[in-house]
């Protein structure tokens, strides 16, 4: 069915190589992850390399922004 030798493993974070805990990659509804109610930082996105960008999830770590500077 599935070669999964053939293709970077979808649950794991490009940038840091841990769970992204994508809902997609773990085989349930894109409308269930954890992706959908936040805005991933522009930094984490641009620092994607092409050929993984829109192909595997970025994690919570990565993607938010862990030092929320409040004014
Ligand atoms: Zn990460």
């Amino acid at each position: 069915m599935t070669d999964e030798t053939q293709q970077p493993d979808q649950r794991l974070c490009p940038l840091c190589g841990r769970n992204n805990h994508c809902a997609l990659a773990n085989g349930e509804t894109g409308a269930s992850c954890w992706c959908m109610d936040v805005t991933l930082k522009a930094t984490a996105l641009s620092a994607l390399p092409d050929g993984e960008r829109g192909v595997r999830c970025i994690c919570p770590n990565c993607g938010l922004d862990k030092e929320v500077t409040q004014s």
